[in-house]
């Protein structure tokens, strides 16, 4: 069956009605567009553990802290649409801002703790953007199972948590991380970055294995871990170090001691673009 655009909620509603009655089981993948092949991951996921996949294609104004980086954010929908017929996607849901917010909202989604530290010690309000509207894509779109990127952990986290303490009736599955061959995280940011600093955007993540190796070798303090990183990162001196935590995976609480597998995430300027990427890192047993 070839790929249907939709762009109202109530038209997603309509079709997604008739596949559940044909007995369908639903995979949502949502995104802000720009798709490269981190995305394309997700959607074959979706794609093999499900009899329908949508696409949600929505760059959400609720979730920038900068005007400016909600208008740069590059949008293609026209390629991002042939990228997901390629997939075996079966819905593209495609709605406008005002579709998504016909008015101004009292109500929103706030999961506090993991929320507070890392991304959003640096982005107010940016994870209540997230979490209420993936709370309403969830609504909308009632899937079976829900695709997020373990490149974003700490939304990872806070989507699990949401589900978790609101009883969605959803199963949030977890997609590594897709690298360039340089060990860069994709991500729909980079193609804003200049040559040069696409040239020196490596260094995060040969900071985040040189930290993984400090672990990996039987050292347990959290402090030389971030030593090492930010002695990588320091051959850089063009990148701008936002944070570098040590955290417990799920809670993204930072911790002291390697003594449970912990996640260390970082978040770096490169010009005006900014960069995230994590990797797990398990004690030596
Ligand atoms: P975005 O369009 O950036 O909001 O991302 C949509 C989804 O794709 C999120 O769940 C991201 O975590 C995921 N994602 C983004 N980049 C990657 C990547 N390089 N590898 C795997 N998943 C990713």
């Amino acid at each position: 069956m070839s790929l249907e655009v939709v762009y109202t909620i109530e038209d997603l509603r309509f079709r997604i009605a008739r596949k559940r009655a044909a007995g369908a089981t639903i995979g949502l993948v949502p995104t802000m567009g720009a798709l490269h092949s981190g995305h394309l991951s997700l959607m074959e996921r979706a794609r093999d553990e499900n009899d329908s996949v949508i696409v949600s294609i929505f760059v959400n104004p609720a979730q920038f802290n900068q005007e400016e980086d909600y208008n740069r954010y590059p949008r293609s929908l026209e390629t991002d649409v042939e990228l997901c017929e390629t997939v075996g996607v079966a819905i593209v849901f495609a709605p406008s801002a005002a579709e998504m917010y016909p008015e101004e909202a009292y109500t929103s989604v706030e999961v506090s703790t993991i929320t507070e530290g890392l991304c959003g010690a640096f982005r107010p309000g940016h994870f209540t953007g997230v979490a209420t509207v993936v709370m309403k894509l969830l609504q909308i779109v009632q899937p079976d199972r829900v695709y997020f990127g373990e490149k974003d952990a700490q939304q990872l986290a806070m989507i699990e948590r949401l589900v978790r303490d609101l009883n969605v009736p959803v199963k949030v599955v977890a997609v590594p991380t897709v690298r360039d061959e340089d060990g860069v995280a994709l991500s729909s940011r980079n193609q804003l970055l200049s040559k040069p600093d696409r040239a020196k955007a490596p260094v995060v993540y040969r900071a985040l294995r040189a930290a993984v190796a400090v672990a990996a070798s039987g050292v347990t303090d959290v402090e030389a871990m971030k030593a090492a990183a930010a002695a990588v990162l320091a051959r850089e001196p063009s990148v701008r170090v936002e944070y570098l935590e040590v955290v417990d995976p799920a809670t993204m609480q930072p911790v002291e001691k390697v003594d449970q597998p912990v996640r260390i995430a970082i978040a770096a300027w490169l010009g005006g673009i900014r960069l995230i990427d994590n990797l797990l890192a398990t004690p030596r047993r």
